[in-house]
């Protein structure tokens, strides 16, 4: 291998190490803060000063991340497709 194709390569590489990075942490850690909320599963309203629920976690503060989501999704196209 040449430098300039080590060179062309690394971005491919760090960009395949990136994902699988993601997606390991989806499956550790399914869950991610509400960014909406910031965790707190209320959110303040500029009538009320409790504020309401949160609607995108639902008053838990946490939200489902995006790569759990799709391995949610691709496992039940597989459960479907048995
Ligand atoms: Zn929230």
């Amino acid at each position: 291998m040449t430098p300039r194709t080590l060179l062309a390569t690394a971005p491919c590489l760090a960009l395949a190490l990136l994902t699988l990075g993601y997606l390991a942490v989806c499956v550790v850690a399914p869950f991610g803060r509400c960014r909406t909320c910031n965790s707190t599963g209320r959110k303040r309203s500029p009538l009320s000063r409790s504020g309401r629920e949160c609607r995108r976690c639902a008053g838990t503060g946490l939200r489902l991340r995006p790569g759990r989501h799709a391995i949610n999704h691709i496992k039940d196209e597989y459960q479907a497709a048995k």
